[in-house]
């Protein structure tokens, strides 16, 4: 992971339409999310007990609490959502979205270990497999 990467993980930032067909790799996955929100409770708890430490604030100690609920928690799980609304949408509007082998938790063929976009089908189609139903 390189540096801007972990920046990106940090700002839980999507990259453009233009930087995903680029790179063909979504910014933001759930993995992501989780790193991001791991990434920014360490920050707070470390912030935290040096600031504690620093001035004698040990009884104001349920701040920090509510720090990493608002700076890491909540920007984390809206994160989430908008996530899980983008691969709906992608599920929808393009043929890996329908595709058996399409893992939706990080937008990954899971044959060929690439992210397909809405312009780049990394089998071409040759490999499409409809998802099963609950009844079969
Ligand atoms: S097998 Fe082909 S259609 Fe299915 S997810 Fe992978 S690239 Fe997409």
């Amino acid at each position: 992971m390189n540096f801007n990467k972990l920046i990106d993980v940090f700002m839980f930032r999507e990259g453009t339409d233009e930087e995903t067909y680029e790179t063909m790799q979504p910014v933001i996955t759930t993995g992501s999310v989780v790193w991001g929100v791991l990434l920014r409770t360490a920050i707070i708890i470390l912030l935290s007990l040096f600031i504690i430490e620093q001035f004698d604030l040990r009884e104001y100690w349920w701040l920090s609490a509510f720090a990493i609920w608002a700076g890491a928690a909540y920007p984390g799980w809206r994160q989430y959502q908008k996530f899980q609304e983008k691969m709906k949408k992608f599920e929808e509007e393009t043929l890996c979205g329908s595709c058996r082998y399409l893992d939706t938790s990080s937008q990954l063929c899971k044959i060929y270990d690439e992210h397909p976009t809405k312009d780049y089908i990394p089998c071409e189609g040759l490999n499409w497999e409809p998802k099963q139903s609950d009844n079969e």
